[in-house]
């Protein structure tokens, strides 16, 4: 725990004349739950984009546990144990809440051709995927449609799909955007735990301030498309350029 996992250096990118990511050098450490936050238009989703691999940056560099990985397609980075949720639902709604954890699982155990007889095949995937059900909570709705659960139990959902990956790092877009304050609790302890078992290094884009500093062990600040704050949840709160940026905001104070 606590060495890096992904080191991004210099990366950039621009949107015509918006600078979305600006010179951003951070490195991200395996087993510290992280949260990025920063106001709308900050360059959140765009620096989760470039990581994940869905948008080219302009230049700079993304290493992911000593590889440059920088110019590789999203498949590759999610074989090699590098994966996203979405900040909008994602999930298949008329499939069971199971199906939409066995697709993936599946996917991932055909593809690395461990298992060749299918009598077996099947058993192991049936197991690994009432695990991931067990560590999400979603044990009881396995028979449930997608459609059919809650806006922020289909969330904890999208959260068991990535799972099914068997991620070294996942980055959650906005987890809890949408849910009400008991989903939320939810959801945050799920991650919390989740984070704790030490498997998969969570990093969460966020900009509810109180998720923020209840969950992090460490706050990257983000500010048109820079890195103006970076550490722990005390050191943010005192960090005067952050304050600044979100002055009024009453958790800040
Ligand atoms: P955040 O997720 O922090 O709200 P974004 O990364 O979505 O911020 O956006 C950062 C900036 O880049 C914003 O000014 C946004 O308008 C711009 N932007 C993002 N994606 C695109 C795009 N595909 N085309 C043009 N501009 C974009
Ligand atoms: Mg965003």
């Amino acid at each position: 725990m606590g060495a890096p996992i992904l080191v991004i250096e210099n990366l950039n990118k621009a949107f015509g004349r918006v600078q979305a990511a600006s010179n951003i050098d951070l490195t991200i450490d395996e087993g510290v739950l992280t949260s990025i936050i920063g106001p709308n238009g900050a360059g959140k989703s765009t620096l989760i984009n470039m990581l994940s691999g869905s948008l080219p940056a302009d230049s700079g560099r993304i290493v992911f546990q000593g590889t440059d990985i920088t110019d590789w397609p999203i498949h590759r980075r999610v074989r090699m144990g590098l994966c996203r949720s979405f900040q909008v639902v994602n999930v298949f709604p008329e499939l069971t809440v199971f199906d939409n954890i066995q697709i993936p699982v599946l996917t991932i155990n055909n593809r690395s051709r461990r298992m060749l007889r299918s009598i077996f095949k099947e058993t192991a995937v049936r197991r690994e995927v009432n695990e991931i059900l067990e560590k999400i909570g979603l044990v009881s709705e396995a028979r449930t449609p997608a459609s059919a659960l809650s806006h922020g139990d289909q969330r904890v959902l999208e959260v068991g799909i990535a799972l099914a990956a068997r991620p070294k790092l996942v980055f959650l877009d906005e987890p809890t955007a949408g849910m009400n304050p008991l989903e939320r609790v939810k959801i945050l302890d799920n991650i919390r735990q989740l984070s704790d078992l030490g498997q998969t290094t969570f990093v969460i884009v966020e900009h509810d301030m109180d998720v923020v500093f209840s969950l992090s062990q460490r706050v990257i600040v983000l500010h048109h498309g820079e890195v103006i704050g970076d550490g722990s949840t005390e050191e943010i709160r005192n960090n005067p350029r952050v304050r600044e940026v979100y002055l009024g905001e009453e958790v800040m104070v």
